[in-house]
């Protein structure tokens, strides 16, 4: 039997020498290395300045903090998203209003996101803020947010923390640019099992030089300007706090693998859109998927490869296709339980399920398969062919009878159709 995990990191002589490289050379932590990261990584994407951190939760955090948001205020968050996009908000005291998303690519559903806008301001809520999530690399509606930020006059702090790299154009004849460039500020992750990695990390993008200034100063203690520079040759003993700052600084350590890591982005990303096609290749004729596709002008970074389960056609539920497939020694994941149907913000804010009403439905249908570069052929076959098996041996008596069949789908359209109309 094969074991095929959920993930595994692509990690190059490259990068294990240039850890050797760091720990000989004496200096650890932030330093030129990291100093060379941002550069490199701030290029790579076009935006004018990046701030390297310990995590995408620590750059979401100084991005919130870089903004002004302040206690009290209210801040737009989607509500299929990792625990991190909306417990920065959280930081402050202020308020994560979530949104519902949409089925075709569990991104941030802009339409309910305007009229829960609506409603906050009718409470005289100050909605500040925006936080936009790339669903497992498939770049969002943009320009949809844009629009609304600019209506509501809010900013926008992208959490593209599955978006090293994910491009998107406007239109067909529009340059290729990377997420984050309508953004005041873009949040990229490099936790371990993200597109690239340095083991834990995370980079803070804007073209804002105020914004920099202010994230790089909070990401070490509020010290003014260059703070680990004051034990090199070039630096000064010499330091003030401006303000009660983090300590989110990222190590030279992580940054050394990041640099070798951005240089392979590219094809990384290659490697997991082959698989992401092979994928849809071998499951393409299963009735009982749905499978994810790519936008036309917006590409997938293809960080998760999130199928949909049609449960009205099996007999069993996502939990269980889940533990046959661990018996099978493959590794699988769920991206997410919806924020709203956890127990701290149900019981915060008093949520019910149907409150986000597609985030709910789709939260029992979708399975993260394993993709990742270096998975083999063979790996992606005897996942497909396990997947495919338990399926078989599990659909519904009725839904292979034509005629009740079609009647099922009948219903089923009616139903999505009705579940697709707002409140
Ligand atoms: C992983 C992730 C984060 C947090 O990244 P860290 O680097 O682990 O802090 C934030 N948002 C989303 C959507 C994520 O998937």
């Amino acid at each position: 039997m094969l074991t095929v995990p959920f993930h595994k990191p692509s990690i190059g002589l490259e990068e294990i020498d240039e850890v050797v490289d760091t720990l000989k050379g004496g200096w650890l932590t932030t330093g030129p290395k990291t100093k060379k990261f941002e550069t490199e990584f701030a290029r790579y994407l076009g935006h004018q300045h990046a701030v390297a951190v310990n995590s995408c939760t620590a750059a979401l955090h100084l991005a919130l903090e870089a903004i002004g948001l302040e206690a009290g205020m209210s801040v737009v968050v989607p509500t299929m998203t990792f625990a991190a996009t909306a417990e920065v908000v959280r930081y402050f005291n202020a308020k994560p209003i979530l949104v519902d998303c949409q089925a075709t690519d569990f991104n941030m559903d802009v339409a309910d996101a305007e009229l829960r806008i609506q409603t906050a301001l009718t409470r005289g809520e100050k909605v500040t803020a925006i936080i936009p999530v790339h669903y497992g690399g498939q770049v969002g509606d943009v320009a949809g947010v844009a629009t609304l930020a600019q209506r509501y006059n809010l900013k926008i702090i992208e959490d593209a923390a599955h978006c090293c790299p994910a491009f998107y154009r406007l239109d067909a004849n529009a340059p290729w640019q990377s997420v984050g460039t309508a953004a005041d500020i873009s949040c990229y992750s490099f936790y371990a099992n993200k597109t690239i990695t340095t083991g834990e990390g995370g980079m803070a993008c804007t073209n804002r030089i105020d914004y920099a200034d202010r994230m790089r100063t909070m990401s070490l203690h509020g010290i003014s300007k260059d703070a680990w520079k004051r034990f090199t040759s070039e630096g000064s003993w010499y330091y003030e706090i401006i303000a009660p700052g983090f300590k989110y600084n990222l190590t030279d350590i992580a940054s050394g693998i990041g640099l070798h890591q951005l240089r392979k982005a590219d094809l990384l990303r290659h490697q997991r859109m082959q698989l992401a096609n092979r994928y849809a290749e071998l499951l393409g004729a299963v009735d009982e998927l749905i499978l994810p596709t790519e936008h036309p002008n917006r590409n997938h970074s293809w960080h998760l490869y999130v199928i949909r389960l049609k449960l009205e056609q099996l007999t069993l539920d996502r939990g269980e296709i889940i533990s046959e497939l661990k018996k099978a020694g493959i590794g699988t994941s769920v991206h997410w339980l919806p924020l709203h149907m956890h127990p701290y913000y149900r019981d915060t804010y008093g949520f019910q399920s149907e409150d986000l009403p597609q985030a709910a439905r789709l939260y029992p249908e979708i399975i993260s398969l394993p993709i990742f570069p270096g998975m083999t052929g063979p790996e992606i076959e005897y996942v497909c062919d396990q997947l495919k098996r338990i399926i078989a041996g599990h659909v519904k008596a009725s839904a292979k009878m034509p005629l009740p069949k079609l009647q099922e789908t009948i219903t089923g359209n009616l139903q999505s159709i009705t579940s697709g109309c707002k409140p």
